[in-house]
């Protein structure tokens, strides 16, 4: 009987291990660990008779390799599903390792403490040779590649829904619409409204690091920087309606520039309100998104850390948010040596997330996916020696997957396209 490890119970997590709790035949048992063993309890509490998956609970340190090695000793899982924070990759990956098992996550490494000299040394020779300063990148597990083909292991990168079935939407767009991409626009819709002035969908300081960094595409070869928040486009999404949208840095660009050498352009848009933009300028120019940490009354606290503390709970706006999400990936290039542009899109109602798990559709739409990867993962579909992200398998049982978890998606072959 194949076992899971789930390492971090948040908004993502909830709806993550829900899901495969639906799915008990590919995942008879459960163990959920996090910082917070109350968290796991109360999950597992909730899931208690309404699943065939037998759960159990435990407390990690994930920043621990050695607490993380002992975990997983104890619990013998075939694989680890890291829906903690992208603090812990590196420190998984390695207990992974060192413990013989594979390796998923939904978010790249970046480093809790930025100003960490031996992180900012290649940090700083990265944006030199790269030319994108954003914190994360694949770079730091990318190196793992080696380690994990020699252990005959395989680590899944980045299976949520952005990263994730973005990739997954590209390459079922080469293998079934195309003869080659030339662009890619990677849209991201977040039409929901959960009634407070601010509030981030997901871990607000992952979050509010990603969106304030300054943007970043890929063009002919190489990596265009741009401040933030400074090329906007208007977009009608179906289902939403028309939004304003701004480019920003995202992790599978870099994926796909690397695995994909034939796409020209490679670029990702968010929809932001301009309370949003609003209250996230003002926080940034007093200091709050800092991640330097300051001395304040005695002892030393990281701002958006603070921050975060204030800042309403992302699993807490389920029953407070309404309407809906659309991501999707517009492509165009060449099929039969004719001129082609598709729009592969799911459409996710907030409202509908809550009633089936009592998340809002960030979560849910990153926990669905993560559940599909893990399951391809432990299923053996998705298996093979190395590190990967999810642009570099078949995409068809994935997409199956989509149509079959929750998240149904759609081809619009005569879409609009961005400027
Ligand atoms: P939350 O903050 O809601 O949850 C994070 C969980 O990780 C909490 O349970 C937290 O424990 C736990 N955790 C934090 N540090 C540790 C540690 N050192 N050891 C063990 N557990 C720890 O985050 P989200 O659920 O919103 O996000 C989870 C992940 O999903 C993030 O990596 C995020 O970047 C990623 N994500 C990916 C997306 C995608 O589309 N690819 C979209 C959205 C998110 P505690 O309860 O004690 O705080």
């Amino acid at each position: 009987m194949k076992k899971l490890l789930v390492i971090g119970c948040g908004g993502v997590a909830s709806v993550a291990i829900q899901k495969c709790c639906q799915n008990s035949e590919t995942f008879p048992k459960i163990c959920i660990a996090s910082r917070t063993r109350a968290k796991c309890d109360a999950l597992a509490e909730k899931l208690a008779g309404k699943t065939k998956t037998k759960i159990t609970t435990a407390q990690v340190d994930a920043d621990s390799v050695g607490e993380t090695v002992e975990l997983i000793r104890r619990v013998k899982p075939d694989a680890v599903l890291n829906v903690a924070l992208p603090y812990q990759d590196l420190t998984i990956m390695d207990a992974c390792l060192k413990c013989g098992v594979d390796y998923i996550d939904t978010a790249n490494y970046e480093p809790e403490d930025t100003g960490d000299p031996a992180w900012r040394e290649q940090y700083e020779k990265r944006i030199a040779e790269k030319g994108f300063s954003a914190y994360f990148d694949y770079s730091w597990q990318w190196a793992y590649q080696k380690k994990f083909e020699e252990a005959g292991l395989t680590a899944l990168l980045g299976t949520g829904f952005d990263p994730g079935v973005t990739s997954v939407f590209v390459s079922y767009a080469k293998k079934h619409y195309f003869d080659r991409i030339d662009t890619v626009d990677i849209l991201d819709c977040n039409g929901g409204d959960h009634g407070y002035p601010f509030a981030t969908n997901f871990n607000p300081e992952i979050n509010l690091r990603e969106v304030s960094a300054p943007g970043s595409y890929w063009e002919d070869g190489r990596w265009i920087e741009i401040p933030a928040m400074s090329v906007k486009r208007k977009y009608d999404f179906p289902e939403v309606g028309k939004k304003d949208m701004y480019l920003l840095h995202h992790e599978e660009i870099e994926a796909l520039a690397e695995h994909y050498p034939e796409i020209r352009r490679v670029r990702f848009f968010m929809t932001f309100g301009k309370s949003y933009l609003t209250h996230m300028k003002c926080l940034e120019n007093v200091g709050m998104l800092s991640t330097e940490p300051i001395e304040f009354a005695g002892r030393k606290i990281v701002p958006i850390q603070f921050l975060k503390a204030l800042l309403p709970d992302p699993a807490s706006l389920g029953p407070r948010t309404v309407g809906k999400t659309n991501i999707g990936c517009v492509m165009s290039g060449m099929k039969d040596g004719k001129q082609k542009t598709i729009f592969i899109y799911n459409v996710c109602d907030h409202q509908a997330c809550y009633r089936e798990l009592g998340s809002q559709a960030i979560s849910y739409t990153t926990g669905v996916p993560a559940m599909i990867g893990t399951a391809l993962v432990m299923s053996g579909v998705w298996k093979k020696p190395g590190v990967f992200t999810t642009d570099e398998f078949d995409p068809d049982p994935y997409m199956d997957m989509l149509n079959r978890w929750g998240l149904p998606w759609v081809v619009d072959e005569s879409p609009e396209t961005v400027e």
